[in-house]
């Protein structure tokens, strides 16, 4: 719904959050599976935003610490 809003009011700065969001990526901690945040269905721009995360994993469907973290060879772009 925060993207609806977002999308429609700015649309250049979505497709940066876009970007930058997938960017991101969330890791299980229990099983290792990895998920961008963006296909997670959150949000993250310019660095705001918790580290470590509590969510549901998509791998081994277990509530888990997620951490956050950028990918490398985004990182360089
Ligand atoms: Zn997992």
């Amino acid at each position: 719904m925060l993207r609806t809003l977002i999308k429609g009011l700015f649309p250049g700065l979505m497709h940066r959050i876009e970007n930058e969001s997938r960017s991101w990526m969330m890791q299980c901690r229990k099983c290792g599976h990895e998920t961008s945040v963006w296909d997670y269905g959150g949000m993250r721009y310019r660095g705001l935003g918790p580290v470590y995360r509590l969510g549901r994993c998509r791998g081994c469907h277990r509530v888990s610490m997620l951490r956050v973290y950028q990918r490398e060879d985004s990182a360089k772009r």
